[in-house]
């Protein structure tokens, strides 16, 4: 349909202003490692989520979120409620330009 935009182009058009700390933290990664499904890493639009094998740990690019909290949800419902999630610091994170 003419004049619709899509998902992938208003995602592009976003600006983040990263923290120099992540807004996003682990209980532990001992959690983590145990947790069977890691709903983290699937549920994200952001992939903010990735489990590196090599280090046996789940990382987190921050820097990427979109603050949908989807993570926090997954975490708590489906996973080892390891995830603490918050907001970034005033003035810091996404800035949703098209909705
Ligand atoms: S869902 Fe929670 S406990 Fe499971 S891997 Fe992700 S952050 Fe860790």
């Amino acid at each position: 349909m003419a004049g619709r935009i899509s998902v992938s182009e208003r995602l592009g058009a976003d600006a983040f202003n990263s923290d120099k700390t992540s807004h996003l933290r682990l209980v532990s990664d001992d959690l983590c490692r145990s947790c069977p499904r890691k709903p983290c890493i699937t549920v994200c639009p952001a992939q903010v989520y990735e489990w590196e094998p090599g280090q046996n740990k789940l990382l987190i690019h921050y820097e990427n979120c979109l603050e949908t909290g989807a993570c926090r949800v997954a975490c708590q419902e489906l996973g080892n409620k390891s995830l603490v999630w918050a907001y970034p610091g005033a003035g810091h994170g996404v800035q949703y330009r098209l909705g």
